[in-house]
């Protein structure tokens, strides 16, 4: 599945392809991938019209016209690919966009689960509205995330970290490996992290995802994969999946546990609870 440094890529990927571009033309060739695709909608708001910017949101990507913003989510499998013409070539391309003068953009999604959505100028939209900020944007603070974690009686931070509501778009690998960096036991109550803590461990969410970004690098042609897989794995992983594999701090073995039906790995001597 792609996650966020994936798509945070994509961003930087086609940003100089389609910013300040024209959208000349435009082919659906089905009808819905997670959700229908609001085809006229797209087509009114987007197609003749420049692209004046891309932005993320945790796993979303908006691109964004002067009527408003075309909403991509890459799903389990989705991915673009930059083609010479508007006939598809690869089997599950579900829509073909082309930019002026001649960049071709295919999005391909084998199993469907990614989407194309459609936001009017200055509305909302449910998917995006409930998402709490994303872990590289500028406005997130250990202040904030502190006074946000309060409530929450019963999450552990690692659970905390991984709720879309609260922190946009972290998956389990940046989720184990930035409690891991900031010496945070994942069983701790998100509640009892300090303001410190707070902003340590998004000082080092933050420059996990740097680096997993700058490991996939930031053309399309990293996004060629078959497995969408692409980025995290170039990354030196210091405890996620390696159960039993001697902590890169103190040799101790990485244990793993299960929270929210998800493994964690961490280290029980240089993780604090
Ligand atoms: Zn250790």
């Amino acid at each position: 599945m792609p996650e966020l440094p994936e798509v945070e890529t994509l961003k930087r990927a086609l940003t100089p392809l389609i910013s300040n571009k024209r959208l000349l033309e435009l082919r659906f060739l089905r009808r819905d991938l997670r959700f229908p695709i609001p085809a006229t909608k797209i087509r009114k708001g987007l197609l003749g019209k420049t692209v004046f910017k891309l932005t993320r949101k945790g796993k979303y990507i908006l691109v964004h016209s002067a009527e408003g913003s075309l909403v991509l989510h890459l799903g389990m499998s989705g991915r673009f690919t930059q083609n010479s013409s508007i006939e598809p070539v690869e089997k599950h391309t579900h829509a073909i966009f082309k930019f002026e003068p001649t960049t071709y953009l295919h999005y391909v999604d084998p199993r469907r689960f990614g989407c194309l959505l459609w936001i009017p100028k200055g509305q909302g939209h449910p998917l995006l509205d409930g998402l709490g900020p994303d872990p590289m944007g500028k406005d997130i603070t250990g202040k904030e995330m502190k006074f946000c974690a309060k409530n929450s009686r019963t999450a552990s931070i690692k659970t905390f970290l991984m709720d879309a509501r609260r922190i946009a778009g972290v998956g389990n690998i940046y989720a184990c490996e930035s409690l891991f960096a900031a010496g945070i036991h994942p069983q701790r109550p998100a509640r009892l992290i300090t303001s410190p803590q707070w902003d340590r461990l998004l000082s080092c969410l933050h420059n996990i995802l740097e680096k997993s970004i700058a490991a996939g690098g930031t053309t399309l042609r990293s996004f060629h994969s078959t497995d969408g897989s692409q980025g995290y794995y170039k990354l030196s992983l210091a405890v996620y999946g390696r159960e039993n594999l001697p902590c890169p701090k103190c040799k101790a073995p990485v244990k793993r546990i299960t929270q929210s039906a998800r493994s964690t790995f961490f280290c029980k001597i240089c993780q604090k609870r």
